[in-house]
């Protein structure tokens, strides 16, 4: 199971050999591709620059960092993007730059010692979203995608967002990945976005069906409690699902 206890507190993880990430509230990684280094994600804050910088080097010494990958576009994944280009005249790679990736094959890194793979996924957190798979490690980067149950919408959130994730969802677990980094928070499993499958496709028709029968907005509230297998979850029972029921109910029950 994951420890949630320690996120608060940013801590190295070797995820598979010559794949690492930086686990903390904002998460991010780096792997060794043979003969360069390509990072995914670039944080929030501009003042870990050096921190990161150093712990990159550490782990992976004496390789050019080539390629950063965003995840998406928001500004607590590329805080740090220029100062690579700068310092390293590393190559920005995302949907932004990148437009026309073929959401079916993805963008194919390769490097001497492994590839991955840039695979869009766009429309529900952002319209640039994208998830980074190791295939050979089976380690997935899903940026906000995944986010310990919290619907990753920041626009409308209804039935039909929701569709749409579980469609994202069962793409992401047809991978089986081993690991799933997010884009904030502990380290998880395809387990976990089984689980916040489950949940999603529960959810919505769940507070459809207590609308239909002319509950009130505040009893749902109350009614609809989180899964007793996702109460643990980081930051989930305390306000991610509370967060995605009262966003539901003003879209479907209003
Ligand atoms: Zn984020």
């Amino acid at each position: 199971m994951a420890d949630h206890t320690t996120v608060e507190v940013p801590e190295i993880k070797n995820v598979a050999e010559g794949i690492v990430v930086r686990q903390a509230i904002d998460n991010m990684g780096w792997a060794d591709m043979g003969g360069y280094t390509v990072v995914i994600d670039a944080l929030e804050k501009p003042s870990e620059e050096q921190e990161v910088i150093r712990a990159i080097q550490e782990t992976i010494p004496s390789q050019p960092i080539s390629k950063l990958i965003n995840t998406h576009l928001h500004p607590d994944h590329t805080a740090l993007n220029n100062r690579f280009q700068e310092l390293y005249g590393t190559e920005i790679v995302n949907l932004r730059t990148y437009p026309d990736i073929a959401p079916e094959d993805g963008l194919h890194i390769k490097g001497e010692q492994r590839s991955c793979q840039v695979l869009p996924m766009p429309g529900c957190h952002t319209s640039e979203d994208a998830v980074v798979w190791f295939p050979q490690e089976a380690v997935l980067f899903t940026g906000d995608i995944f986010g310990w149950g919290m619907v990753p919408s920041i626009g409308s959130c209804n039935n039909s967002v929701l569709k749409q994730l579980i469609s994202i969802y069962d793409n992401l677990i047809s991978l089986n990945p081993a690991t799933v980094v997010p884009g904030h928070g502990p380290l998880a499993s395809a387990k976990e976005l089984e689980q916040c499958r489950e949940y999603f496709a529960w959810l919505g028709p769940k507070i459809t069906e207590l609308a239909e029968q002319g509950l009130d907005r505040k009893t749902i509230m109350t009614e609809v409690k989180p899964p007793e297998e996702m109460q643990h979850w980081w930051r989930f029972a305390e306000w991610k699902h509370e967060h995605n029921v009262r966003r539901l109910v003003q879209s479907i029950a209003s």
